[in-house]
């Protein structure tokens, strides 16, 4: 039997406010434990929560980026339940009346061009502490009770691995691009939740779902999906039964593990929260929210493809971190070689960021000094090979390329004089090489250029190398 699988995503996401949603300590991350907190976010009885604005307004741009409608009239409800790392035993959440409902994303959906994926709703939340267990006992960290979340909740209209990761990718560059987030998914600001179901192929009656909780790496999402599809195909073709619950994935084991059974809403006990009033939004204040949104990464993804003739496959690239695309886009400011700095950013700036687990934000170089390697490779100055070189001696030092060159001698070498010499050599001392050369085997040409990159410590013109083989040969 062949199985279907159906995802809904439910994203969590910290807005990046620097006080939290209902009191004025600071959302910092990673403070001495318990220092960012007051009497409200402790929730002691008798302080009075007050929303932060500044939340609202995050909330809504997230909510019109993403396509949604923004409720004029919204209100703040209380989830009721008992667990150490929230003081209170209630979260402030949105239940009846959330602040942006029936947005979508559109993801590219293979060869059938592109597919929406439904966002039911967005709202505001408070996020909770944090729990350290250790050898003394459970320690209690509650910096981040009170930060503000979004919750942004998905149509179950994912049905593969690719659709849910795309998904998650275009809801962090969405949310990067207009500044509500930091989305730093090692962090914890941006986690995801996923729900999956299986059923017979070519069905359209949803199975039974299992949620995993928290998930926070792209990477995790990915392996957690694929991991949770084969437990439930395995479950159903023993002829049992999926079971609603919630899931734990250990990433390090491969595998989820069952926490506890699903609990429905009414479990919760969800009431309005009578210390706060509700969130009213004029129409005006949308507007006004909506005017302030940057260009949006799919916007830019078509700038790119037709203004500067970028391939789609490319430009999709470009746009997935909004740091990669901020950085493009400053970096072409000062050189003329686009395709160069894609590769260059596609290629090992990404590779390096990845391996090194940092992001954009975080490169000691500036694009300006991006496009001033460029300019040295597109002038002659350089090779490629010895701008990768640079490159890495960049990211560790941030350092001008020029200075990089002109300290490390690094130029390239074009002066025919001295590449001739070598080359010279190099044909003297196989003649074999020469025969093959002679013979047209265009391969024994690499051999050659190899040889006196050696020689030059890769500095030599490949170009100028290749010219004078022919010249030497009479080829
Ligand atoms: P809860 O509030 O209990 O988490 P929701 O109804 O809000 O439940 O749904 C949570 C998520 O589960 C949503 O993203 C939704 O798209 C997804 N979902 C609902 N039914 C299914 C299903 N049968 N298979 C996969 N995902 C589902
Ligand atoms: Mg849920
Ligand atoms: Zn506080």
């Amino acid at each position: 039997m062949k199985y279907d699988m159906v995802i809904g995503l439910e994203i969590h996401c910290e807005l990046q406010t620097k006080t939290k949603i209902f009191c004025s300590c600071p959302t910092t991350f990673a403070s001495p434990e318990n220092e960012n907190v007051c009497e409200r976010c402790l929730g002691m009885p008798g302080t009075l929560p007050v929303i932060n604005e500044k939340v609202v307004e995050y909330a809504a741009k997230a909510g019109l980026a993403l396509n949604c409608k923004i409720a004029n009239f919204s209100k703040m409800d209380r989830k009721n339940y008992f667990y150490p790392d929230l003081p209170k035993a209630y979260q402030i959440s949105q239940f009846s009346q959330p602040l942006c409902e029936h947005g979508f994303v559109e993801i590219t959906d293979g060869e059938k061009g592109t597919k929406k994926v439904g966002i039911t709703r967005i709202h505001m939340e408070e996020d909770a502490g944090k729990l350290i267990h250790s050898d003394y006992g459970t320690l209690m960290d509650n910096n981040r009770c009170g930060v503000p979340l979004i919750e942004i909740v998905s149509e179950p209209d994912m049905t593969s691995v690719e659709d849910a990761y795309q998904y998650a990718v275009k809801i962090k560059s969405i949310l990067e691009s207009i500044g509500v987030s930091d989305c730093k998914m090692q962090e914890g600001s941006l986690r995801f939740d996923v729900n999956l179901s299986i059923m017979e192929e070519g069905s359209n009656e949803f199975g039974t779902r299992t949620e995993m909780k928290n998930l926070n790496s792209f990477k995790s999402l990915k392996r957690a999906i694929k991991g949770e599809y084969k437990r439930q195909v395995k479950v159903l073709e023993k002829g049992e039964k999926v079971i609603q619950e919630t899931r734990k994935w250990d990433d390090e084991k491969g595998k989820s593990f069952s926490m506890r059974s699903k609990e429905d809403a009414h479990d919760y006990r969800y009431f309005p929260d009578p210390d706060l009033v509700p969130i009213i939004l004029t129409d005006e204040d949308i507007e006004r929210f909506r005017s302030e949104l940057p260009t949006l990464p799919e916007e830019k993804k078509k700038e790119y493809i037709e203004k500067l003739g970028l391939s789609e496959y490319d430009s999709e690239l470009l746009i997935s971190t909004d740091g990669m695309s901020a950085f493009f886009d400053e970096t072409v400011k000062n050189t003329d070689d686009v395709k160069t700095v894609v590769n260059f950013l596609i290629g090992d700036i990404l590779a390096y960021l990845n391996n090194n687990e940092t992001e954009f934000d975080d490169i000691k170089f500036t694009p300006k000094q991006l496009a001033d390697l460029v300019n040295l490779m597109k002038g002659g100055d350089i090779n490629l090979g010895i701008a990768k070189k640079v490159l890495n001696n960049m990211f560790e030092t941030g350092d001008d390329p020029e200075k990089i060159v002109e300290e490390k001698g690094l130029k390239q070498i074009s002066d025919t004089g001295e590449i001739k010499k070598l080359v010279e050599q190099v044909l003297n001392d196989n003649p074999q090489v020469v025969e093959d050369l002679k013979n047209g085997k265009k391969k024994a040409g690499g051999f050659v250029v190899g040889q006196v990159m050696r020689a030059t410590k890769g500095q030599a013109n490949p170009g100028v190398v290749n010219k004078l083989i022919n010249e030497i040969l009479g080829l």
